[in-house]
């Protein structure tokens, strides 16, 4: 008998069908013997459309009531996936998040998980039934309900198998498992038999939104090995666990586009120290993803400025644009600028270690299909680049090709 905590995404519970597709895997698991925890996501399609009602309303609703609403998507598909089971004569129960004993702390829409108290769920396991858990919120010491930042069920379903020290953690979503690129847009990607945490780290915060990247975080640190595979199919996925020394005998694992980033440039900021730091302190606090920085050198005779560019997501433009116009006076620049027609690629792999000319290789075959870069940014096991966001599936193709195509 194993404890097994396994996460629906949208897509697999998209409707009623979909919805009975999944109580008939989780009963076969249980005709096993195995004790299982459901977590499911909202129904897809379902947070997106609360986030539209909401802007109906007003451009930037509240932090709190915001979660208030989007945990309702969740709430939804607990109850009908507890019914589905009930009409198979399996007993199942649903809890929200809270219920389930998810704490968090009180940054609204993005909250980290503080910690769980899985005592209600056993007793419920071991009662005989199938415990299916609200994904993507919990609540405060205060009780306010928060949401994990979007993807975010990812993040229950790990922190859930940590918390239970279940036997296994399983990740079903609408493709058989992690691909070398996102096989919606590079026809010719590769399942990957397994990954190791630090490249699925990587390649899900620059755009391979098949896991959340907390919630792959949470996972290496806990040291929760998990699979990623189809809920519409029995294929083996991908298994996502600690590196092994064959890994870096693959220069690149994966390819990613990231389009959900805007390039903000402010314009002559005076070159003195201390201008930087308010600008990004400021950010900062308002808990905003800065990602790639760069300064340009010094410009202008007599009092000297720079420009200073950077990334950040998408739906974080409105909130720092606002935080930016109240500092424009003060620290002295003259405009802010921003760019959302732009995209991130990347290369992943932690074979990038011990094999060179990496970079050199991508961005010669970026030139040679007359990609333009914009930034660029590295680290011991990614290259990123800014691209024009109309040339990105492109550029995603070519550097696929050139790294894991079928003559690389
Ligand atoms: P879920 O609703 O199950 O959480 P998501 O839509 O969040 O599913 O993630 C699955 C999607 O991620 C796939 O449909 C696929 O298009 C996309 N994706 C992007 N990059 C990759 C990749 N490298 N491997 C697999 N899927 C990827
Ligand atoms: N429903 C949430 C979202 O769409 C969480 C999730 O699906 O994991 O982001
Ligand atoms: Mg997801």
């Amino acid at each position: 008998m194993a404890l097994i905590v396994q996460k629906y995404g949208g897509t697999s519970v998209g409707n009623t069908e979909r919805i009975r597709n999944v109580a008939r895997r989780v009963a076969g698991y249980r005709a096993q013997g195995d004790q299982v925890v459901v977590v499911v996501s909202a129904m897809s399609g379902v947070t997106d459309n609360l986030i539209k009602l909401a802007r109906e309303i007003v451009p930037l609703p509240s932090d709190r009531e915001m979660d208030m609403l989007l945990a309702t998507g969740e709430q939804t598909t607990i109850a009908l996936t507890a019914m589905a089971l009930h009409a198979l004569d399996l007993p199942a129960i649903s809890l929200t998040g809270a219920q389930a004993g998810i704490v968090t702390d009180g940054v609204h829409s993005k909250a980290k998980i503080r910690n769980i108290t899985p005592q209600r769920i056993h007793e419920l396991l071991n009662a005989g039934n199938v415990v299916i858990v609200a994904g993507f919120q919990g609540q405060t010491h205060e009780g306010h309900i928060t949401t994990l930042g979007r993807g975010g069920s990812d993040l229950t379903a790990i922190a859930l198998a940590a918390a239970l020290e279940a036997d296994l953690c399983q990740i079903y979503t609408d493709v058989d498992g992690v691909y070398t690129a996102d096989p919606r847009v590079v026809k010719n990607a590769r399942k990957l038999p397994e990954v190791a945490y630090d490249e699925m780290l990587e390649l899900a915060s620059l755009g391979a939104k098949v896991m959340q990247s907390r919630s792959v975080e949470f996972a290496k640190k806990f040291g929760v090995v998990f699979e990623v595979r189809s809920s519409l199919n029995d294929n083996p996925g991908t298994i996502v666990k600690e590196e092994t020394e064959s890994m870096e005998n693959v220069v690149i694992r994966g390819v990613t586009l990231d389009k959900n980033q805007a390039k903000v440039t402010l314009v002559a900021v005076p070159d003195k120290p201390g201008a930087a730091s308010r600008i990004f302190k400021a950010l900062a606090a308002l808990n905003l993803n800065v990602d790639m920085i760069v300064q340009t050198s010094s410009h202008g005779s007599g009092a000297k400025a720079t420009d200073i560019s950077f990334t950040l997501d998408k739906p974080d433009l409105p909130k720092a644009r606002k935080t930016l116009d109240a500092l424009q006076q003060e620290i002295g620049f003259t405009e802010a600028i921003a760019d959302e027609g732009i995209g991130k690629l990347s290369i992943v792999g932690v074979g990038m270690r011990s094999h060179s000319g990496v970079a050199a290789r991508m961005f010669e075959t970026l030139a040679s299909n007359s990609i333009n870069i914009d930034m660029i940014s590295t680290s011991e096991i990614k290259i990123s680049v800014v691209i024009d966001l109309d040339r990105g599936e492109d550029a995603m193709r070519v550097v696929h090709d050139a790294f894991l195509g079928a003559g690389a």
